[in-house]
């Protein structure tokens, strides 16, 4: 089994419901045994700035899927749920990305894992590292908690993780 950490950003659209359908998705998916979201945060875009706000989370999946086969599966998701592709890191429906897959590199035509910007990004950071508070940087070994990026006041916490531990 494998675990790995998927990035979920939607700025179209209703957000709250394109998370909520992209997680129940990922859990549906054979190969997939389990899904945990982090709480939702929202951010203002960064690069293309002209554009809605985000909402973000990251999802910690366990998974008998190889890699390729897990971001075939996101780009599925994100094509169900409506995601157009038009400008780069335009407005989207969904954007289901790969941070982190076990602790390995990968650096294919189509994927590259870690993935290459997440350092420089709080809105993938935050969530992340809430999920995952001791997960450091395979190559480095730098703690993501401690990227200089964390201190990032533009993500704010929108709604709390739900709590997914057993019930008294
Ligand atoms: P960014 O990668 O900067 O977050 P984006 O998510 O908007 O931008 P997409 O249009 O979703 O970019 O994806 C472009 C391509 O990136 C995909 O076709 C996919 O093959 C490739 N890719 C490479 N590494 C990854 C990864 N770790 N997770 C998801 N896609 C990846
Ligand atoms: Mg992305
Ligand atoms: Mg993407």
């Amino acid at each position: 089994m494998n675990t790995a950490y998927l990035s979920i950003g939607t700025n179209m659209g209703d957000r709250e419901v394109n998370l909520t359908k992209a997680a129940e998705q990922l859990r549906r998916t054979d190969g997939i045994e389990s899904v945990e979201l982090s709480s939702i945060y929202e951010t203002a875009p960064v690069g293309l700035t002209d554009q809605a706000d985000f909402l973000n989370a990251a999802a910690r999946v366990v998974t008998s899927l190889p890699a390729e086969e897990l971001l075939a599966a996101c780009q599925r998701i994100e094509k169900d749920l409506g995601r157009v592709r038009t400008i780069r890191w335009g407005p989207r429906t969904a954007d289901l990305d790969i941070l982190l897959y076990n602790e390995e590199r990968i650096d294919t035509e189509t994927l590259t894992v870690p993935h290459p910007r997440m350092q420089e990004r709080a809105f993938v950071l935050i969530p992340l590292t809430e999920l995952a508070p001791d997960c450091a940087d395979p190559v480095t070994g730098r703690l993501y908690r401690e990227a200089p990026a964390m201190a990032d006041e533009g993500v704010r916490r929108w709604k709390a993780k739900e709590d997914s531990g057993p019930r008294p």
